[in-house]
């Protein structure tokens, strides 16, 4: 069988299971199955495809067929400039957090060297994105998670920002190290009943723990506003991504704790996504 052949018959049984856009998933399926990238894919259509390259395809269209996402699937996802190691033990970088990379750098223009935070690191996206471009900064990650860690270590080699980077395993209740100029932060912010209403990719596959927020959906974000109180230095900021209809909730939380709102950013859907503050 042919590499195209084998696209329309991947991109076949996705549509039969209602994925969104099978026969491209089908063309990234088949550029990991033959470890080359999507455009080697698109140029050589009539390749005949090696046994066991389409039994290894075959296996991966059978679990994207059952909602498990592409990000899992071929361990990579693009997010601001780059590309970052994800495994199922991490959140998918969303293009909506990319709003807060823009405004940790728009908040910091004038400023070079920056000594930032990032609480639930995950896969490292928001800090390691913002340690690229401010090279004179300085950053610490904590996660929960001891995986997230080992993941946002080894994208941080691959970026090469190791050397700027420290990383704890803690809770964010007890994590009590340095003071920040710059605290950024994607908690948990979904409520615990709607995890399941959530697409299916989504619920069934990305991490539960980086998305539970608790009955109302604020109880990490309530610790993480507490804990940054805290950690920031007077004038520092702090950049938080919420949940739709958390705005003005959470806007009481940040006044509560002695913060200053500078601005509430829409995600890409029109929605109030992320907001920057100042600590007074
Ligand atoms: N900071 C990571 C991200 O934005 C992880 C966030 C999370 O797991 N809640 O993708």
């Amino acid at each position: 069988m042919n590499i195209q052949s084998a696209i329309i018959f991947g991109a076949k049984i996705l549509k039969t299971k209602y994925i969104n856009n099978p026969y491209l998933d089908a063309e990234i399926l088949m550029a990991k199955a033959i470890k080359k990238d999507r455009n080697y894919v698109l140029l050589n259509f009539n390749h005949n495809l090696h046994n066991e390259d389409f039994k290894y395809f075959q296996k991966l269209i059978n679990k994207r067929s059952f909602g498990k996402p592409i990000a899992y699937l071929t361990n990579r996802k693009f997010f601001w400039k780059y590309e970052f190691f994800v495994t199922k033990d991490t959140l998918i970088p969303r293009p909506d957090t990319e709003i807060i990379v823009e405004n940790a750098l728009r908040f910091n223009k004038n400023k070079k060297q920056v000594n930032i935070l990032d609480i639930g690191i995950g896969s490292g996206c928001i800090l390691l994105s913002i340690l690229k471009e401010k090279k004179y900064s300085y950053g610490t990650g904590i996660d929960i998670s001891e995986n997230c860690i080992k993941i946002s270590k080894i994208n941080a080699v691959n970026l090469k920002v190791n050397s700027r980077l420290k990383l704890y395993k803690s809770n964010v209740d007890k994590f009590k190290l340095g003071k920040y100029d710059l605290i950024v932060s994607n908690p948990p912010y979904i409520k615990k009943n709607n995890i399941k209403i959530l697409e299916k990719d989504v619920a069934e596959f990305e991490p539960k723990r980086a998305l539970n927020g608790g009955l109302d959906g604020l109880s990490e974000i309530r610790k993480v506003i507490k804990k940054s109180s805290e950690l920031i230095k007077n004038n520092g900021k702090f950049i938080l991504e919420i949940g739709f209809d958390q705005k003005n909730k959470v806007i009481n939380l940040l006044k509560k704790e002695g913060f200053y709102i500078n601005s509430v950013a829409k995600d890409l859907a029109n929605n109030d996504r992320c907001i920057v503050s100042t600590k007074i």
